[in-house]
């Protein structure tokens, strides 16, 4: 399989928005943003959907969301939007698996 956008972007070949990144994610700002805030949370271990979480990457959708929340916390973002595009029949169109957090609170 070719390497994503969202590859690069982790490999830093291509440069993005890092808001946050720890051992297990980053989250950098969307290209297109929907909301005032819109990022995209990915794990640092490939997996290319929700579909595909399962066996020993079963942990990665429950671990992006608690990313997504304590990152919230930590901003004193209190109201937000998470949400994961499965597929392309479900809107996902890089087959690396993320998780959009939008808010109308805007970060720095
Ligand atoms: P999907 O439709 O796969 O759930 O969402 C992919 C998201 O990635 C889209 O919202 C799109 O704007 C964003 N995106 C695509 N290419 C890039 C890029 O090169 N850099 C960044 N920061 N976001 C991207």
């Amino acid at each position: 399989m070719e390497p994503t956008i969202f590859h690069k972007i982790l490999a830093k070949e291509i440069t993005a928005s890092v808001v946050y990144e720890d051992t297990d994610v980053l989250a950098f700002r969307d290209i297109h943003p929907k909301a005032a805030t819109h990022l995209l949370f990915i794990p640092k271990t490939f997996v290319e959907s929700i579909a595909h979480a399962t066996g020993a990457s079963a942990y990665i959708p429950g671990m992006l969301i608690q990313k997504a929340r304590a990152f919230a916390e930590q901003q004193g973002i209190d109201g937000y939007k998470l949400q994961f595009n499965v597929g392309k029949n479900g809107g996902q169109e890089v087959p690396y698996v993320h998780l959009h957090f939008l808010a109308d609170t805007k970060i720095d």
